[in-house]
């Protein structure tokens, strides 16, 4: 894996794709930095070895051009006194301004771009746009593994224009480091946990894990889809009814495979998708009408908890329940309290991004467990097998 470890930065100017899409709040304020700490380790090397930084991200969706909300000036401020420096900004990714202010840049010193998507052909992954971003650096280092998955100008078609000089960052790395360990090297029992909304999100991963989970846990809003294939009532609980013969394929799969599939036994139900319903617990397969599943139930946390905690490997990909609502995070709480346990014993435990990495840092157990992805779609492809632009185009 070519890395920025097989490089000494000392006099290069390092264009460095990060992801810095952090949710900020109405007063700009950043309310969780976990994807700029994570980039710190790559750009404090290239730094420390007298190269210069130049970052680019993107940050949120603008649609139509530079928008105050999505400007990545927001971000300074925090970068700043993380890195103990200067940060430096270019309010254009491009142009004039942006190829001055890179020039001028010496070793030690960092620039932040405006935000990426603030041009359309970002996204669109344009090939002169990436070259105008290109003119800025003489090494390209790609550090942002949540959109590796995206072959876009920054992300992917960029890398073409430093054919000898392209690198991964330590995320990155990282990254898919503990994807592979996951995928090929996992000691057993080996416990996939799925959860979330959508069945048909996560299906291509959940069959390749059959080919390798010991056990594979399934709650969330995906297990109603499960329940009902299965004959049972869910009330008006979430469900994908163009997927229950899936769910049934998925059970067959896991028996004939000898996989240990477990579903939920119990549920907590609602009477409206609110922190103010009421509520009650049913039966898995006997929810009333009128009623929701919006978490596991008591008894499901204690057979979900026992598996976890026993186990060696555990990838964890979606929330048991809607965590966001104090009501319903008991069941997301308690599997969380579980992979930390089994950490605690040595197992290696991997949280799949996007709103599982939410609940654990929700939790304040991100530091409790062995790998917190920043990756959630990337995660998701990567494993799935799917080659990963960013990736490909570092490797290639
Ligand atoms: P995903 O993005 O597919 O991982 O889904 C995450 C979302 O699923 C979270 O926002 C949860 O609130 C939601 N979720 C989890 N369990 C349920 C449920 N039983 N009913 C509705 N939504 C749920």
């Amino acid at each position: 894996m070519k890395t920025i470890d097989q490089l000494n930065f000392s006099g290069k100017k390092a264009l460095i794709r990060v992801d810095f899409n952090v949710p900020l709040d109405e007063n700009y304020n950043i309310t969780d930095d976990n994807r700029i700490t994570a980039a710190l380790p790559t750009i404090k090397k290239i730094l420390n070895d007298g190269g210069s930084v130049i970052l680019m991200s993107h940050l949120g969706r603008p649609k139509d051009g530079p928008t105050e909300k999505y400007s990545l000036k927001h971000v300074i401020p925090h970068l700043s006194k993380l890195l103990g420096q200067e940060v430096k900004f270019a309010d254009d990714c491009i142009g004039e301004d942006a190829v001055k202010k890179a020039g001028e840049l010496k070793g030690g010193e960092v620039l932040l771009l405006e935000n990426l998507r603030f041009y359309k052909e970002e996204e669109k992954g344009d090939k002169d746009f990436a070259q105008k971003l290109a003119r800025l650096g003489d090494v390209y280092v790609n550090d942002a593994f949540g959109t590796a998955h995206r072959a876009h100008a920054s992300t992917a078609i960029i890398a073409q224009f430093f054919p000898d000089a392209k690198y991964f960052g330590y995320v990155m790395a990282a990254e898919l480091a503990n994807a592979e360990k996951i995928l090929n090297s996992a000691a057993k029992p080996f416990t996939a946990i799925m959860g979330g909304s959508k069945v048909s999100d996560k299906i291509l991963l959940i069959e390749k894990l059959l080919d390798k989970v010991d056990n594979l846990i399934i709650g969330g809003g995906m297990a109603y889809t499960f329940a009902k294939a299965d004959g049972g009532t869910i009330g008006t609980s979430l469900v994908e009814l163009d997927k229950l013969d899936l769910a049934l394929e998925i059970v067959k799969k896991a028996k004939d495979k000898g996989v240990n599939l477990y579903l939920p036994l119990d549920n907590v139900i609602a009477d409206a998708f609110s922190n103010d319903a009421n509520t009650n617990t049913a039966k898995t397969g006997q929810i009333p009408d009128g009623w929701m599943g919006l978490d596991i139930g008591p008894e499901t946390v204690k057979v979900f908890s026992k598996v976890v905690a026993e186990s060696k490997t555990i990838l964890w990909n979606g929330p048991m329940g809607v965590f966001e609502m104090e009501k319903f995070l008991v069941g997301t709480k308690a599997i969380a309290d579980a992979v930390v346990e089994a950490t605690k014993k040595g197992a290696f435990s991997l949280i799949g991004g996007g709103d599982s990495a939410a609940a654990v840092s929700k939790f304040n157990l991100t530091d409790e467990v062995s790998y917190v992805s920043t990756g959630g779609g990337a995660l998701l492809e990567y494993m799935e097998g799917k080659e990963l632009p960013g990736v490909k185009a570092i490797n290639e």
